[in-house]
């Protein structure tokens, strides 16, 4: 068990410079981790480059180093050992970071918690049974013998607060909160941290939630369900993709909805769907079917196509999934 770790804390402590990095339109988890990590290896003497795809979200402003992830055009060079957090495959971080990467010829380490994970990289260290890949990064943390400063143990509880829903989700294990505890011991402000993560919102995601409440709509006689934006109404709102986050839970919080699904038009012809279960429908086995990955109860994908003809399409491949789950007969959406 103790393998994976000790091998990769050879690799960063044989190392002078690292890239850190994690997916693009990066959620609590990739944040959390990618701050976290950074921290953890300038304290081991290492030059640390942070880097995003995408900016960070307002919500995750209050966490401190965060401010040091830089855009990849802010990026000079790709120093040798390179980090992957959260990323089930080399596209996650983006088309720009990927193909810098893989020019540079850098070592690429990849340390991640999704089932869909491929595998990618010189070293690879995938634990699907992680409650988030703040978990994993909080064990090489501990392998490398790095101390726990309020802004590492801040940055890693995020990580695993927004991963498990605030400790709700089917990857709420133990071993989760015994590191919440561990790291709460070490600093974390949960009142803080709560207020931006969960209890304060920017008007404009109450504005998209309205939306997009009207758009619900129900499948299979109630246990699929989903609601969706188009790329006007979301323009015309100022809104930014942030401002989505926690939308799928919506359809999927209807008593007797197995999977809720969201649908954004990200741009003309692009929809991005996030989708959710509650127990038995696998949603990364859903997502898999249009090129995406994720988890069994949380995944997502990016399908080319007309709005509500992916919509069609989606929802269609849920519903037969959840027949041949159930042994129901529905058709049509
Ligand atoms: P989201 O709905 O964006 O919060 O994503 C839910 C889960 O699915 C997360 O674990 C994501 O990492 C994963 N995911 C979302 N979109 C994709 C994608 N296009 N490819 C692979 N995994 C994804
Ligand atoms: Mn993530
Ligand atoms: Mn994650």
């Amino acid at each position: 068990m103790n393998e994976q770790p000790r091998a990769m804390a050879g690799v960063i402590k044989g190392a002078r410079q690292a890239l850190v990095a994690a997916h693009y339109l990066p959620d609590g988890d990739a944040i959390g981790s990618t701050v976290a990590l950074a921290l953890a290896l300038e304290q081991m003497g290492l030059e640390v480059t942070a880097v995003n795809h995408d900016p960070v979200p307002r919500m995750y402003s209050f966490i401190p180093g965060m401010e040091r992830i830089k855009r990849p055009q802010d990026v000079a060079a790709v120093p040798g050992l390179v980090i992957l957090l959260d990323c089930s495959d080399m596209e996650r971080p983006g088309r720009d970071l990927k193909e810098r990467i893989q020019e540079s010829g850098a070592i690429v380490v990849n340390l991640d918690h999704h089932i869909s994970n491929t595998g990618f990289g010189d070293l690879s260290w995938v634990d699907p049974g992680a409650a988030a890949t703040g978990e994993l990064v909080y064990s090489l943390i501990r392998e490398m013998g790095v101390e726990i400063t309020p802004a590492i143990a801040t940055a890693l509880y995020t990580a695993l607060a927004t991963d498990t829903g605030s400790f709700r989700f089917a990857n709420t294990t133990p071993a989760a909160h015994a590191i919440a505890a561990e790291l709460i011991a070490h600093g974390v402000d949960v009142v803080r941290a709560s207020l931006h993560l969960w209890e304060e919102k920017e008007l404009v995601a109450l504005r998209v939630l309205g939306a997009v409440l009207p758009t619900l709509e129900l499948a299979a006689g109630g246990q699929i369900a989903w609601m969706y934006v188009d790329l006007a109404t979301f323009t015309a709102l100022g809104a930014r993709s942030e401002h989505c986050e926690g939308l799928a839970d919506y359809p999927r919080s209807i008593i007797g909805v197995e999977a809720g699904m969201f649908f954004r038009e990200v741009e003309p012809g692009v929809v991005k769907v996030g989708m959710r279960s509650k127990t038995y429908l696998d949603v990364n086995e859903l997502a898999a079917c249009f090129g995406g990955g994720g988890h069994q109860r949380a995944a997502g994908c990016t399908v080319r196509g007309e709005l509500q003809a992916v919509i069609r399409r989606v929802v269609g491949r849920a519903v037969e999934m959840l027949c041949q789950a159930t042994g129901e007969k529905w058709t049509g959406s």
